[in-house]
């Protein structure tokens, strides 16, 4: 069986030192907010090269969190992207505002500038990009876009730690950049976990309070907030990881590298790499008209694959009365074809090659 990622493999590397430090907290006694979870926050946003980070207790309560700082709430519009994980636009409606959805480029599966443009309306207050599958956005013509017309920049960066545009990190460009460590993510955790990354220490301030029942002093509370907490195995978890992360984003990209090869001359529509920035592939997704017959074969031989993502946003019954939508046409169509393969730093070569093996043989009958 070939899976779309191999955590355990992953695992079997780490397991000395991520034992150790485990066995370090369990015998601590300290496991919510503890100097682990201090160490990961100074340690993520050096790497970032960002002035604060907050971690919480998921991606979407990072979104969530961020819309909440930003000031995002009833009556407000955010543009997104109705090809991403429900997330993006659910933390929209915790906050009561319409997720106004725009199509994407059909080559990047990113979120298009000029669409961008046509939906803003007085009500906009912020465009919420989604860096998909570890690519990044078109961040110099959103950044503008959002300066020209004075809205609000919130990254969802769930798919993309680690990526890069002119050595600036997804996740600093906008006010504030969401991240999850769900385990299957490039940095992932052993449970859930997230954080928002931010340059303002006053959004910083009110993240941290927010996270933790609005208070800024134990049992003194001057917001309504959440219980949306990182623990401390989750962060020595992380804080291993993030040594690793650079040469797993690597690998990931030597991984796509060797898929694009064996592909090439193939009837499909391999990834398209816009070299404005740095694909970390989190997912290897292809285009193909023919994909039941390619997710069939591949299932047949053992070969996981899958459909990130099968129902656009905008077409989700959750979203329905409740969100706005340009013409999707683009997004209606790559959703049609979508195919991810396994994509995980430690498949080898010669395991992509039996995969490519088994696509060819679908498409050659
Ligand atoms: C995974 C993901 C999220 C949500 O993260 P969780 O940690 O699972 O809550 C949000 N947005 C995108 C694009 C994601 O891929």
């Amino acid at each position: 069986m070939i899976p779309m990622l191999d955590l355990k493999q992953q695992y079997q590397e780490l397991k000395p030192e991520i034992e150790l430090r485990i066995r370090a907290v369990l015998e601590s006694g300290q496991f919510i907010l503890g100097p682990n979870v201090m160490a990961f926050e100074q340690e993520v946003a050096d790497y970032l090269g960002v002035d604060q980070v907050v971690s919480c207790a998921s991606g979407t309560d990072a979104l969530h969190l961020a819309l909440k700082v930003a000031g995002i709430g009833p009556g407000d519009e955010v543009i997104t992207t109705a090809f991403s994980f429900i997330a993006t636009a659910e933390a929209i409606r915790y906050v009561g505002a319409i997720p106004v959805f725009v199509d994407i480029d059909p080559h990047t599966f990113n979120i298009d500038p000029d669409q961008i443009q046509q939906a803003i309306t007085k009500k906009t207050k912020a465009v919420l990009p989604v860096h998909l599958f570890g690519q990044p956005a078109d961040m110099s013509a959103i950044v503008s876009i959002c300066h020209e017309e004075g809205l609000e920049l919130i990254e969802d960066c769930a798919q993309s730690f680690g990526a890069h545009v002119n050595n600036r990190q997804t996740g600093s460009f906008g006010i504030l950049g969401c991240f999850s460590f769900f385990p299957s993510k490039n940095l992932g955790c052993y449970g859930d976990g997230g954080m928002v990354s931010t340059a303002s220490g006053e959004l910083a301030k009110r993240l941290r309070m927010l996270r933790n029942h609005g208070c800024n002093k134990l049992y003194h509370h001057e917001l309504i907030g959440l219980n949306s907490r990182l623990d401390e195995i989750q962060a020595v978890v992380l804080r291993t990881k993030l040594k690793q992360v650079d040469a797993y984003n690597k690998d990931r990209r030597r991984v796509a590298k060797t898929y694009n090869r064996l592909l090439s001359g193939v009837k499909l529509t391999t990834p398209y790499e816009d070299n404005r920035g740095y694909h970390v592939y989190h997912q290897y997704t292809i285009l193909t008209p023919e994909r039941d017959k390619v997710m069939n074969h591949l299932k047949d031989a053992g070969i996981a694959s899958a459909i990130y993502y099968p129902v656009s946003l905008h077409k989700q019954n959750a979203f329905k009365g409740a969100c706005k939508a340009l013409t999707l046409s683009r997004t209606e169509q790559v959703v049609q074809q979508c195919l991810s393969l396994p994509m995980y730093p430690e498949l080898k070569d010669e395991v992509i090659e039996e995969i490519v093996a088994v696509i060819k043989d679908a498409l050659a009958n």
